[in-house]
């Protein structure tokens, strides 16, 4: 394939991850797939894909896979990996919950796009991807629940901006991107898109992105999302 990338996708071992490691590996892009516990991780074990070890929320997991990975190119980042229930509402939230969401989900991809920015420096499309959630839209967000995801995801979203603003010099695309409600574990069985459907929606939008769809927010057909 002429054009072949390399991508990086976080919490690979299952839903959303895995079927991003499916496609993109089946269509003949290099993928870097990370899990947390890479032998537990049956089915990406399958692909043609190298595996290595990430947690997103563990400063030493994320510098080893740096090390790893030093002096390699990463074309594109999939920052996918989170964690989030529903929960209870904002009278009986307890803050621990909204600390580990904000933990995995907001600086989990802060430390990761920080530990990899050599990497993506040294790439063709310096392109980072933040699957996000509509719930972390903040005007969107008239429904509440899901509170600690939804702090979480809005932080992740302004991440996104400000990695678009300060990576916009060197010419970086940073987008956050929704993938629709979706079967998987932390979508659940009444969800009704397949994992199949979101990724292959999504990665149609990943593929056209430019340096002009910087710090944007879209959802899985490419339609503009309000922040
Ligand atoms: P799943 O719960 O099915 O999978 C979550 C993945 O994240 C697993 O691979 C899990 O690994 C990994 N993960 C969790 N914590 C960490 C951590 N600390 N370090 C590394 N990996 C971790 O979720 P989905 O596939 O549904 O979600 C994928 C993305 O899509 C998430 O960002 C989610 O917020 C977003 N999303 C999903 C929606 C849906 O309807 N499904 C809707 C909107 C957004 P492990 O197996 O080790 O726990």
């Amino acid at each position: 394939m002429m054009n072949r990338s390399t991508y990086l996708i976080t919490g690979a071992n299952r839903g959303i991850g895995l079927e991003f490691a499916r496609q993109l590996s089946a269509r003949g892009d290099r993928v870097i797939a990370t899990a947390r516990s890479p032998k537990k991780a049956k089915e990406l074990g399958k692909l043609d894909v190298r595996v290595e070890t990430l947690d997103v929320s563990d400063g030493e997991s994320v510098a080893s896979l740096a090390r790893a990975l030093s002096g390699e190119r990463i074309d594109v980042l999939i920052h996918n990996a989170a964690i989030g229930s529903a929960g209870p509402g904002i009278d009986r939230i307890h803050p621990d919950a909204v600390e580990q969401d904000f933990r995995v989900n907001a600086l989990g991809p802060l430390r990761v796009t920080q530990a990899l920015l050599p990497c993506l420096r040294a790439g063709r499309r310096k392109t980072i991807v933040a699957i996000t959630s509509g719930l972390g839209s903040i005007s969107g967000n008239n429904g509440g629940g899901w509170t600690a995801y939804r702090i979480s995801k809005a932080a992740l979203n302004q991440l996104v901006r400000s990695m678009a603003a300060d990576l916009s010099a060197e010419k970086f695309t940073c987008i956050a991107i929704s993938p629709g409600w979706v079967r998987t574990d932390m979508g659940g069985s009444g969800a009704p898109l397949s994992a199949e459907e979101s990724v292959r929606s999504m990665l149609r939008v990943i593929d056209r992105l430019r340096p002009s769809d910087s710090s944007r927010f879209f959802d899985r057909g490419g339609k503009e999302v309000p922040w």
